[in-house]
């Protein structure tokens, strides 16, 4: 679980600006900048919702991102 949480703090450091900005960049492919696909993945039985992100332009900027739900 803790492999996850550093993953996503990671990611989150590399992010400037204003909230609107961030919001922004983690909707859009970062290396292509075409909008992403995002899905939720719920797992109740661990009680988290495994998010991923997809550009459907280059397949690149795959993201997956941990929420614990608590
Ligand atoms: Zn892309």
């Amino acid at each position: 679980m803790s492999k996850e949480m550093d993953f996503k703090f990671e990611k989150f450091e590399e992010y400037w600006g204003t909230a609107e900005n961030v919001q922004k960049i983690m909707g859009h492919c970062r290396i292509c900048g075409s909008k992403l696909l995002l899905s939720h993945l719920p797992d109740y039985k661990n009680l988290i919702v495994q998010e991923t992100a997809r550009c459907i332009d280059c397949g690149e900027g795959n993201r997956k991102v941990i929420h614990v739900l608590n």
